[in-house]
């Protein structure tokens, strides 16, 4: 079996030492403060050493098949020639969201561990079962991004969360995480991050070519349970599941560059201004069952009873309209489709609301679970 909790002490005394550092860090250091590691060699990551300026295809084992095969998940590193931060990129851990895994590989491909420093870590496709079946899901119906932490003992997504989790992200001292729009919705390319808190806040920022939407992170979701372990962790959410789309791809891997230059991990120009932030948002949702066609379009500015589409009965043909309650913006939405009463039709960010007071983080130490976050206790 898996780690023990003395075994995962192990794991970070020699993460510890490895990275040169004399205790576990708060919150990753400002990009204006020098790294603290004062070596830097070869690490040791999944049972293999990577060399200072050398790139690396590891396997994380995570989970079996029902053959009783071994799963495992690719780990991509770029170990920096210099010192610097370790800086993560998590796609695919809803298995049909597939912007995120090309934003992952080009980032991979195209960028040259010489000029790196510090190291980057990516996992392209944290939800294999999902990605062979084409499924948001795990095989017994479970969302991998409500588990992490994770536990090696608990469900089948606890026990997947729970290893990618002890051997990737308590490692990073910064991550994005890569999503879309999930059934038939869309999304305008946004960060969604918890603005309350400074350094999350600040990444959010400094990916620069997406809308910025304040949220703070759902239990169990990879944000939230890196953020609880005081990795500073933003959301990148564009488009639709079930497609590569070329924009949304291109603007992730530019957002990303532009987190890595902020961070000191790349040489680059300063990414551009503050983009457009919401400090809330929210979903209108339809009070009839139809035919759902939408008037507006994603992005679409609109004013407080701005018509957003209709829903005409099939039978009687009788039409109702779903109007916004707030100005603001179409931020995402879903696409034509049949629905019910209660449907989330629109997701609107809600202009004139103020920045929300900086709350500090609970104290937890990096990589321990959150009492806060046990993933048992939101099932589904
Ligand atoms: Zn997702």
């Amino acid at each position: 079996m898996r780690s023990t909790a003395l075994r995962s002490t192990l794991v970070w005394l020699a993460l510890a030492l490895s990275l040169g550092f004399a205790g576990a860090p708060a919150f990753a250091q400002s990009p204006q403060v020098p790294v603290r590691s004062t070596t830097w060699d070869q690490v040791e990551l999944l049972g293999q050493r990577v060399a200072p300026g050398e790139r690396a295809r590891l396997m994380l084992r995570v989970s079996e098949s029902f053959a009783g095969f071994s799963v495992d998940t690719p780990v991509l590193v770029l170990r920096g020639r210099v010192p610097g931060k370790t800086i993560c990129m998590v796609a695919g851990i809803h298995g049909d969201e597939l912007n995120g895994i090309e934003v992952v590989r080009n980032l991979f491909e195209d960028i040259d561990p010489q000029e790196v420093a510090g190291m980057l870590l990516g996992v392209p496709v944290a939800n294999l079962h999902g990605f062979r079946r084409s499924s948001r899901y795990l095989p017994d119906r479970r969302d991998l991004n409500r588990a992490f932490p994770g536990r090696n003992d608990g469900s089948a997504a606890s026990r997947i969360a729970s290893a990618l989790f002890e051997s990737v992200v308590s490692r990073c001292d910064a991550m994005i995480d890569f999503h879309t729009g999930s059934f038939h919705r869309t999304n305008v390319p946004q960060i969604r991050a918890d603005l309350r808190e400074r350094e999350v806040a600040q990444l959010a920022r400094a990916f620069g070519v997406a809308t910025v939407v304040h949220k703070v992170g759902g239990p169990g979701t990879l944000r939230g349970a890196a953020v609880a372990a005081r990795i500073p962790t933003i959301t990148y959410e564009a488009g639709e599941p079930m497609r590569f789309q070329r924009d949304e791809i291109a603007r992730g891997v530019e957002g990303a560059r532009n987190v890595l230059v902020y961070l000191g991990a790349l040489e680059g120009r300063e990414p551009r201004g503050p983009a457009e932030t919401f400090y809330r948002s929210a979903w209108v949702r339809v009070n009839d069952g139809g035919i759902y066609l939408p008037t507006v379009e994603l992005g679409d500015a609109v004013e407080l009873g701005d018509l957003l589409g209709t829903i005409t009965d099939f039978i009687s043909n009788e039409r109702s309209e779903v109007r916004s309650p707030w100005k603001g913006r179409v931020i995402g939405m879903a696409l034509p489709q049949v629905v019910i009463p209660g449907f989330a039709a629109f997701h609107v960010g809600i202009e004139g609301v103020a920045e929300p007071p900086p709350v500090p983080m609970p104290g937890t130490q990096p990589g321990l679970p959150s009492p806060l976050l046990d993933p048992e206790d939101h099932p589904g």
